[in-house]
């Protein structure tokens, strides 16, 4: 273990982007104005509007954060039984199908973009299976084609956990125009964020009147039609969100040219990298890099943490291991994968000679 605790000087995986608070301010002028702090204001409202309009993308409902848009998104298509998933995401994607009552049934990934594996994906169906819920693991999208394809000849539904995807296009179709519903997160550790917040997208209207109820306890005035739960979210994530989303190109420019300078400076290692397909307009969320062994991975870790750099073994543990699932299911790809990458400080403002002196110190384990 490292000897050094973090400290105001310590770099993280990421750091959180803030509005002038001048902007904000401007905001918080027309929530005090109109009275309203929260049930779907007028902050919410344009927020969603801006937000589909910004990403091109099918209706959308802002939420309270990325985890309970997963538990709607179950919830509103009814799910039961078996839910096909990847043991490569965050824990949230496997919990929110246990939470739901449904049992995660797990299909290994794809050695080059994380992925779930969607060659092995039918030999995992059986009559109790009712959906899919995939990660586009780091922003990478699935094969959604693919997955499509499987999902109507079993008469499966589909949801894509897009926590990472914020503006990532397939051939210029935003992801959040793929499966029955696709979710988001605006987590303020995700590439855009509103501090928390989370979003659930669907072209179905019916679904989307739907979800508008069972977000805000099932009920219409006094029309109670179903059950629901509290996952609005307020004029104040709304608006943190509304000044976000102008910095947002200016962010994502930044992190390409860091993506970029990192590959060009580790490309001589015996890494493996992020692959952005040609047909993908990439958001430049995160930047892993997989080891060839897990020893060299932690030694990495040490020289990093010596000198107050902390990267992140996203993702780890492999879903399909956690100690509180009930049955054992083996999924190698993920489980080495987990066991060797590592996720390197990525954010806007990292400051050059940061992102250098982390190449420096990478290096020098391989000597
Ligand atoms: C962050 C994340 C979530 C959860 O989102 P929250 O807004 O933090 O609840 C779900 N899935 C993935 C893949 C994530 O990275």
């Amino acid at each position: 273990m490292s000897k050094n605790l973090p400290n105001f000087e310590s770099i993280y995986v990421t750091k959180t982007y803030l509005p002038e608070r001048v902007e904000y301010s401007r905001y918080l002028d027309r929530i005090w104005e109109s009275g309203i702090v929260t049930n779907n204001g007028q902050l919410v409202v344009e927020f969603e509007e801006k937000i589909q309009n910004f990403l091109q993308s099918q209706a959308m409902h802002f939420v309270a954060n990325g985890t309970i848009a997963l538990q709607l998104a179950i919830k509103a298509l009814k799910l039961k039984g078996e839910i096909i998933t990847t043991p490569y995401s965050y824990v949230a994607t496997t919990t929110s199908i246990l939470w739901e009552n449904c049992s995660p049934v797990f299909v290994d990934i794809n050695e080059d973009d994380f992925c779930i594996n969607p060659d092995l994906i039918e030999e995992k169906i059986t009559g109790k299976t009712t959906a899919i819920l995939a990660t586009h693991v780091y922003g990478i999208p699935c094969n959604v084609l693919k997955i499509e394809k499987i999902a109507k000849k079993h008469d499966l539904k589909v949801i894509y956990d897009g926590a990472h995807a914020f503006n990532v296009k397939i051939n210029n179709t935003s992801i959040f125009n793929y499966g029955d519903i696709a979710t988001l997160s605006f987590h303020a550790t995700k590439i855009f964020h509103t501090i928390e917040g989370g979003a659930l997208f669907t072209s179905d209207k019916i679904l989307f009147q739907k979800i508008s109820l069972q977000k805000a306890f099932g009920h219409r005035g006094d029309n109670y039609e179903t059950i629901g739960i509290n996952a609005k979210n307020s004029e104040f994530h709304a608006a943190i969100g509304l000044c976000n989303l102008k910095m947002i190109e200016g962010i994502i420019d930044k992190r390409e040219h860091l993506f970029n300078f990192y590959k060009e400076n580790l490309k001589e290692l015996p890494l493996q990298f992020l692959k952005i397909p040609d047909e993908v307009s990439y958001n430049y969320g995160y930047f892993p890099i997989v080891f060839k062994s897990k020893k060299i991975m932690l030694k990495t870790i040490e020289t990093l943490n010596d000198d107050n750099i902390f990267p992140r073994r996203y993702f780890y543990p492999s879903l399909n291991q956690l100690n509180y699932l009930k049955n054992s299911q083996s999924c190698p790809v993920s489980e080495s994968v987990s066991e060797k990458v590592l996720c390197l400080p990525f954010y806007h403002d990292l400051k050059k000679e940061d992102a250098i002196r982390i190449i420096n110190l990478i290096k020098r384990v391989f000597r």
